[in-house]
């Protein structure tokens, strides 16, 4: 039977495009290309991960609206 050969191929055809499609600077959600240095996706408000500012973000959480 040729069929699960076929199959096999077929696997690895989905496997081969799922790895391959290229990855870059686009938006993960929708695909669209990164505006420059942009924080925010502009077509669906995606935020961007910067590991660099990551840090300070969660640093500055601490103090949050500390009124009397
Ligand atoms: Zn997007």
């Amino acid at each position: 039977m040729l069929w699960p050969l076929l199959f096999t191929i077929f696997l690895l055809v989905v496997v081969a495009l799922k790895y391959l499609r290229p990855r870059a600077k686009g938006c993960p959600q929708c695909g669209a290309a990164r505006e420059g240095d942009h924080p925010l996706c502009i077509v669906c408000g995606w935020i961007y991960d910067s590991p660099a500012d990551r840090d300070e973000d969660y640093g500055e959480h601490g103090e949050v609206e500390t009124r009397p």
